[in-house]
Formats: C-alpha cells, structure tokens, sequence
C-alpha cells in the first residue's frame, strides 16, 4: 500500500521507524523488534539507511522481511551521500523485487568518509527516481526547527518546497519536544505552498545517555518540562517519564488534528508497545 492511500483512507496514521544491523546478516535483533512492533499493527514500518551510504543491502533485507514475513507495509530510507547512478539504479531494482513501494529520499548523515558523486540533496535524488521510476512513491525529511546546516527556518522551508517539486509528497519531521515548534513549523510550510502530508517524528528518551547523543547529533531545542524530566530522574523512573512525557506530545499532536506520527522506536518493541496502546482508541 502507499502511504498516501493511508492519509486518505484513516483518521490517524502512525508509523514506526526501526535501523538495520550494521552488518549484512545479523537480522536477529531488527527481527526481535519487528516480532514485538507487528501485534500493535503500524500502517507502516520505515527501515533507515546506514550512515554515509552504508547497508544499503541491509535496509532492503529487512525491508523484504518487513513485506514478506510480517505482512506489513514498509518505506526504504536511501541517501545521497556516497550514491552514484549506477548504484542507486541496482538498489531501485533490488526494492522493487523486493515489492517495496514507496522511498524516504534524503541526503544522509555527513560523517568521516561521506563524499558526493552524482546527488548532492535529498531533492536531487527524488528527481531522479521520480524520473526514472516513477511507480516509486517519495517521501522525505522536514525539520520543525529547521536543518543545523540552514541558514534559516524559512531558508529551510523553501528547500523542503523544492523537494516536494521534486516528486515527494509525503514528510516526516526529525524529533522534536516542543510541540509548539512542530505547529509553528507546519503553519509557515502551509502558507509557503507545501502541500504534501506530514508525519511528526516523535522519540521517546528512556535513558540519559539518549538524551546526550540526541541533542549533539540533531540538534534540537530541549524544553523545561522536559530538561526536569532528564535532571530529576533515572533508570526506571526516566524511563516510565520518558514515555509518559512521548504519549503527552502526540495525545497534543492528535487534538491538534495532527493526522500523522512517526514513532522512532530504536529498536525498542517494549517502548513502542507502550507507546501504540496509549492511542488503540483513536485509531479505530
Ligand atoms: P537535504 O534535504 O538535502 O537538506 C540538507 C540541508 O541542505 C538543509 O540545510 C537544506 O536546507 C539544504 N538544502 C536542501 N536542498 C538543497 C538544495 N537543492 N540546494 C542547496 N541547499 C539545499 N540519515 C541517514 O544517514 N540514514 C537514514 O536512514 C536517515 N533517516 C532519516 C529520517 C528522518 C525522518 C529524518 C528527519 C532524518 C533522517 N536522517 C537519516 C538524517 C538526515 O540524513 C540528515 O538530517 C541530513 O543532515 C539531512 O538530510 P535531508 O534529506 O533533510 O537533506
């Protein structure tokens, strides 16, 4: 199915998000995840890509595994970082054999080792397979607090207008924890013409270390209500707030007619059970 069949079809949309092994092989662990995330019945499962191009095979097997085994439907991350024509077009064939329909087009993470060849930017890519294989259907990244790299919040949105120009019509937000930054966000790409859907990306912190990589890695505004959270528990306690604090946003989100979310599981089936079953009623 496509994601767009489902914005039209339901009142509430919530995906879950797992990562591969870095390895090719080792799929005990994503499994694991995929056994405990498939009786919570996700519209859909997005596999991401590894850093600087890496795994590529790996985000396809588990995307097959997705399809085949669980019976669920599954979006393939891919990046621009270190893709040439020549691969990317073996990796569209493998996915399509593989009966995935439906792409999450980004640049990829910059780490040691990212060079570019023939896609710069995630649109780049879009308009490329868009292009070539048009039966794909593109989805792509919106950051509520713009990219680090962008010079503004605007600047930002006009190159998530270009994307959807180029064949996405479906995003996904990076996390966020101030929801007013999300609303705000989708008020300003409404009135800048970007009419694709949008999924809000929402993680829930269940340890401290989490919240360190998080913020050095994204990022992203941290708010009072949740910096007391991070500062005044631990273990079991931190990880009972944390997903106490993840239901409050999207029960917010969902009162706001917020009709997509996007739930970064890290591979965690017991997070993401927590997490579904808080909303079992607003999506039947
Ligand atoms: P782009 O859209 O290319 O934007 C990057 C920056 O360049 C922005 O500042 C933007 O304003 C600017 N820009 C965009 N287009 C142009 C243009 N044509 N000309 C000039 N400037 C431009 N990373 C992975 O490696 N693997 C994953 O699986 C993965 N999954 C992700 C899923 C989601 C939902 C999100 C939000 C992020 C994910 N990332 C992943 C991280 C992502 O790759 C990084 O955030 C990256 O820094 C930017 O990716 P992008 O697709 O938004 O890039």
């Amino acid at each position: 199915m496509y994601i767009r069949e489902l914005f039209d079809n339901k009142k509430l949309v919530m995906s879950a998000e797992v990562f591969p092994p870095k390895k090719n092989g080792m799929l005990e662990g994503v499994i694991r995840a995929l056994k405990e995330i498939k009786p919570l019945d996700p519209d859909y499962v997005s596999i991401t890509y590894g850093a600087s191009g890496s795994g590529g095979m790996t985000t396809a097997d588990v995307a097959s595994v997705v399809i085949d085994a669980f019976d669920m439907t599954a979006v393939a991350h891919m990046t621009a970082v270190n893709m040439t024509k020549e691969l990317l077009e073996e990796r569209l064939q493998m996915l399509s054999r593989k009966g995935v329909k439906s792409i999450l087009t980004l640049r990829g993470d910059i780490v040691e080792g990212s060079r570019f060849y023939d896609f710069r930017h995630a649109n780049e890519l879009a308009a490329y397979i868009k292009e070539r294989y048009p039966e794909f259907e593109l989805l792509g990244a919106c950051y509520p607090e713009g990219h680090p790299e962008a010079a503004s919040l605007d600047a930002d949105i006009e190159m998530v207008k270009l994307k959807t120009e180029c064949g996405v019509s479906h995003l996904v937000t990076q996390l966020f924890f101030d929801n007013a930054t999300f609303y705000d966000f989708a008020e300003k790409a409404g009135k800048a013409g970007i009419n694709a859907t949008v999924s809000a990306g929402i993680m829930p912190i269940t340890n401290t270390q989490q919240v360190e990589r998080i913020v050095s890695m994204c990022g992203v505004q941290i708010p009072t209500a949740f910096s007391k959270i991070c500062a005044n528990y631990q273990g079991e306690d931190l990880y009972k707030a944390g997903i106490d604090y993840a239901i409050g946003q999207i029960r917010d989100l969902i009162d706001h007619g917020v009709q997509g979310i996007h739930l970064y599981t890290m591979n965690k089936g017991d997070v993401a059970r927590a997490v579904f079953s808080a909303f079992e009623g607003d999506r039947k």
